[in-house]
């Protein structure tokens, strides 16, 4: 008899998932963005069945019974947005202060119950993708923010993650010197000296739940007398490369913080897929960029938010980054590198835009449909995720925006997106 009921009910469950799975959705879009050719359809009909994009087509010749219809004929319709580059643990840092008040005052659970709400934030600001690049300090909490919102424990977006990143020994806040000497501070990421315990954390990581392994490739930032970059590269090269080649034999995709060519030259050696931030770049980096296929994660606003209140703190160096970053971003991409959307949020507060990016790009000469596309199919590509997310298409997951008007005319758009759909269900309705 109980067998009979357990059977009863795993078959009642399988049918109600089932039916939630196939629940189909008619979405009426008055312009949807061909993200590819950056061509306005209009009148246009998505369907959506379950978590996936059934189809597109006319509204002319829309015939088929769904289970239920949006309307969103007044808005313009787009893939859901992908930042490269969020810190949902972080809440803002301009000065080394604001990060170890995070680091040393608050618990684990209570950073993680903040990371909740910027979870939230990523999702209701239209970013239905983020690559979570580092917890600095707090362990693998973003394995379990990935967990909770996979297992609709929570709203979030789609994440990649990188866990705890790493680091050689002594290169990392919290930094023993600024305290008293006696004292064992915690650190932001782990630390390694030598290619064994590179390759080891690498291992511990990705046993935790990486996605990604995210490194720090150079620090201690200045600028020469001919108005370059340079700075102190964290890794020797037995080091870094065990690192690279720990993550090729696992099949992740590696990422590095690297700001001048001590820190990228070092890092493509080793096989790295994003360059994160690259303010100080060189012409050499921007050429081996390009023919070995790196991506570059501009990461644009966080330094022009940080710039003024590091430069009170002693230290100038971002506001130099701003001045000649508009003639460095042109020059790449002229060159040919590709640039995904990333932000840094979590770097600066979460209450901040997080489509602010796209402004400067467009400032810096991309047109507003390039500027889009590093945050839908270009990050799409360097996720490994193409086809599936950052386009809307048969097949592709059900990650929809839709803001009012036109943003390949006024990008600013992007900063007030009105609609999100996630995993084919519905986040953020029109107020
Ligand atoms: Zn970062």
């Amino acid at each position: 008899m109980k067998k009979i009921i357990l059977l009863n009910l795993c078959l009642y469950l399988l049918l109600s998932v089932s039916f939630a799975q196939n629940k189909t959705i008619a979405i009426k879009c008055g312009q949807l963005l061909d993200i590819r050719s950056g061509q306005m359809l209009v009148n246009q009909v998505i369907i959506v069945k379950g978590n996936l994009v059934e189809s597109i087509v006319s509204a002319a010749s829309f015939k088929q019974k769904t289970d239920s219809l949006i309307d969103l004929s007044g808005y313009t319709v787009l893939p859901g947005l992908i930042d490269c580059h969020t810190h949902v643990l972080l809440q803002g840092d301009i000065t080394s202060e604001d990060y170890d008040v995070q680091i040393l005052k608050e618990s684990v659970p209570y950073r993680t119950i903040r990371a909740v709400r910027s979870c939230r934030q990523s999702l209701m600001n239209g970013f239905t993708t983020i690559r979570d690049l580092g917890t600095e300090g707090a362990g693998y909490a973003d394995v379990d923010l990935k967990k909770a919102i996979n297992n609709g424990e929570m709203e979030g977006p789609r994440m990649f993650v990188s866990t705890l990143a790493i680091n050689t020994t002594g290169h990392y806040a919290i930094r023993a010197s600024e305290y008293a000497w006696e004292l064992k501070m915690p650190k932001g990421l782990q630390e390694i000296t030598g290619a064994d315990e590179a390759r080891k954390a690498v291992r511990e990581q990705i046993e935790h739940g990486a996605d990604w392994i995210k490194i720090y490739a150079d620090r201690g930032y200045y600028k020469t007398a001919d108005g370059g970059y340079r700075s102190l590269p964290n890794f020797t090269a037995e080091e870094i490369n065990a690192i690279g080649d720990e993550v090729a034999r696992s099949r992740k995709k590696l990422a590095a913080h690297a700001v001048t060519r001590d820190g990228i030259l070092a890092a493509i050696n080793a096989g790295v897929s994003s360059i994160e931030h690259g303010f100080g770049m060189d012409d050499e980096c921007i050429r081996q960029m390009v023919t070995k296929n790196v991506y570059w994660c501009p990461t644009i606003y966080v330094n022009a938010f940080v710039a003024e209140g590091r430069a009170n703190a002693g230290s100038p160096i971002n506001k130099y980054f701003a001045q000649s970053e508009p003639e460095l971003f042109k020059k790449a991409v002229n060159a040919g590198v590709k640039i995904a959307y990333g932000t840094d949020i979590g770097g600066y507060d979460w209450k901040e835009p997080q489509a602010k990016d796209f402004e400067y790009m467009v400032q810096y000469g991309l047109s507003p449909i390039q500027a889009i596309q590093t945050a839908t199919i270009n990050a799409a590509d360097l996720l490994g995720q193409t086809d599936k997310i950052g386009e809307i298409k048969p097949g592709s997951f059900a990650d929809i925006i839709a803001v009012k008007g036109d943003p390949t005319k006024e990008i600013k758009l992007l900063e007030d997106v009105k609609w999100v759909m996630k995993n084919g269900k519905l986040s953020k309705n029109i107020q």
